[in-house]
């Protein structure tokens, strides 16, 4: 039993609680409603169940606590706790019989938020526990939430919602594995916006933001589900091609420079045309490092801009 430090609600404090109540013993949940019946401070909204469909019942509607009555002795106790557990869609407080400490601790094991033995169940005792599994599950969800957030966060360019430069350096790493261990070809690129300085200053930063977010929709959309597209910086973008040789990718980076030529982007009442980009291809040449991959498509990005800008150029062959 958790010895909760939650305090009841106060008078007037009104709350309100859903509970799906199952247990096979109709007498029993008979005893339970009772029981919450006589707690004015809260509302429960109460749904009983005595068959064994479970996942019915929490299809239908998630309550904020299951409540669960289990002969512990009963082999099929832990099923129906384990059933609940893979739901995923509420914590769940037992009312026991027939268990001894064991039980209790492999229940808790289970994934139960608390343990009462029906024979010191009280009022006070069982709605402490029902508010306390609530607020833990509470946090629980707001926890996994905010994580799930943190590593979108990271994953994630928040501008154009492409690959951050951390993802791409992580996935690079992963191909470059599977490049060596199966002996598979693989490219890169890397592509920047040619005098986007020129658009932000004529247009605006905002208007600049619109470009590099339908840069990144034009890249996603003229590649492959299976290459990867990311930010590298400022506007820098690389472009991961698994199963890639170098003159496949290169076909690729003059359609993708063809792409970008055509977007005409609406933004703070301005139209952006004619954007163009500079792009270096590199083949994986079994590279001593990422660093050394990515450079010499970096030299091939180089030699683009400083041939003129708007073409395609591959980065050098590795010496030796
Ligand atoms: P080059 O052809 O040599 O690449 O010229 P450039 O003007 O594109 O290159 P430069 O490196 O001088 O300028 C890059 C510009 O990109 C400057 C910077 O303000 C802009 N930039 C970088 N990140 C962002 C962004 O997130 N939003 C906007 N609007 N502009 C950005
Ligand atoms: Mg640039
Ligand atoms: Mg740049």
């Amino acid at each position: 039993m958790i010895d909760s430090e939650l305090s009841l609600p106060a008078p007037g404090d009104a709350q309100n609680l859903s509970i799906l109540l199952f247990d096979p013993d109709d007498g029993y949940r008979e005893v339970v409603r009772g029981m919450l019946m006589q707690q004015h401070e809260i509302t429960f909204d109460m749904r009983e169940t005595a068959a064994d469909d479970i996942d019915g019942e929490l299809t239908k509607a998630a309550p904020d606590v299951v409540v669960l009555g289990l002969d512990l002795q009963q082999s099929t106790s832990m099923e129906w706790l384990q059933k609940i557990r893979e739901k995923e869609v509420a914590p769940v407080v037992i009312l026991a019989t027939g268990g001894d400490e064991q039980s209790a601790v492999a229940a808790m094991k289970k994934g139960a938020y608390d343990y009462i033995p029906k024979a010191y169940l009280t009022l006070d005792q069982l709605t402490k526990s029902l508010i306390n599994a609530r607020e833990k599950w509470r946090l629980l969800k707001e926890t996994e939430h905010l994580q799930a957030r943190l590593q979108h966060m990271a994953m994630y360019d928040a501008l154009t919602e492409t690959l951050s430069r951390r993802a791409l350096i992580q996935q690079l790493e992963a191909e470059i594995q599977r490049a060596r261990r199966h002996s598979r070809q693989f490219s890169i690129l890397m592509l920047d916006i040619d005098h986007f300085k020129k658009v932000n200053d004529t247009y605006g930063h905002i208007a600049g933001d619109a470009v590099l977010r339908e840069l990144a929709l034009t890249l996603i959309s003229t590649t492959r589900r299976s290459d990867y597209v990311g930010r590298y910086g400022g506007e820098e973008f690389m472009v991961l091609l698994p199963e890639t040789p170098l003159d496949k990718a290169t076909l690729l980076a003059e359609k993708l420079r063809k792409a970008v030529s055509e977007m005409v982007v609406h933004a703070e009442g301005h139209t952006v045309k004619n954007t163009t980009i500079s792009l270096g291809v590199a083949a994986f040449e079994d590279d001593p490092s990422v660093e050394s991959f990515i450079n010499r498509s970096d030299q091939g990005l180089y030699k683009a801009k400083n041939n003129g800008r708007n073409q395609v150029q591959h980065g050098p062959f590795r010496k030796g």
